[in-house]
């Protein structure tokens, strides 16, 4: 049942949060729903989770319009988004979490209609099959953003490799802290990057502990017990 994964999951952010003195509303959980269809994301919804996460450009649109009667929903959109497929998306979202190259960047700006909350990804682990910039690249691309004035950076996203161990993901997320506060203290009207879009499954204990403000948890929601 989802009512018994919410409670274990709404139980670890606790725990988490309280291991380093964190407020537990500083954190808000996404449902991940791109594994289960619209009736078992209504269930989502119903259970009180009011932000949702999709990463296909139809199944997305296709699921939206399926879930309009509960219009209080904030959709994400987490996965690579082809640039052909801006133009279906990113008016009918709330957060982005997959900016990772300027052709992206600027194909965002050309289609959207008002300003679009972005997170940057970047690739801290260094693995191969990864999205996402380098942490060696992060501050040249923001600077680089500012010609896109529908573009806001809200924060930074990240993986931690699905193999990696609590002191690798760990690592990871304390880096991905550290970029983003450096781009914070530029106090940048376009790019406040403020928030943090870490965690999953298996690794949002850790995130929280290293300052996750967004974390994004599919599996843990939406298995059968
Ligand atoms: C699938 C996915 C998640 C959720 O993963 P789980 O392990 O099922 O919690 C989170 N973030 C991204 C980018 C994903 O693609």
């Amino acid at each position: 049942m989802i009512s018994d994964n919410l409670r274990e999951v709404r139980q670890e952010i606790q725990n988490s949060c309280a291991l380093v003195g964190r407020k537990e509303d500083s954190v808000t959980l996404i449902a991940v729903t791109k594994t289960v269809d619209s009736e078992k994301t209504k269930q989502v919804v119903q259970a009180g989770i009011l932000d949702c996460a999709e990463n296909r450009a139809e199944k997305f649109l296709e699921k939206k319009q399926e879930l309009a009667d509960f219009p209080q929903i904030t959709w994400h959109f987490i996965g690579n988004l082809q640039r052909r497929k801006v133009k279906l998306v990113i008016n009918e979202i709330d957060y982005f979490h997959a900016l990772d190259s300027l052709k992206l960047a600027a194909e965002i700006q050309k289609r959207a209609e008002h300003v679009i909350k972005c997170f940057v990804e970047v690739n801290v682990s260094g693995e191969e099959s990864k999205q996402g910039i380098t942490p060696a690249e992060l501050s040249g691309f923001i600077e680089e953003l500012k010609a896109f004035d529908r573009i806001q950076v809200v924060g930074l996203m990240t993986m931690a490799p699905a193999d990696s161990t609590k002191e690798q993901q760990h690592e990871i997320f304390r880096t991905l802290r550290q970029l983003q506060e450096k781009v914070r203290e530029c106090h940048l009207s376009y790019a406040p990057c403020t928030e943090l879009s870490m965690g999953m499954s298996n690794d949002f204990s850790v995130a929280i502990q290293e300052g996750a403000t967004f974390i994004r948890v599919g599996t843990a929601l939406v298995k059968d017990m």
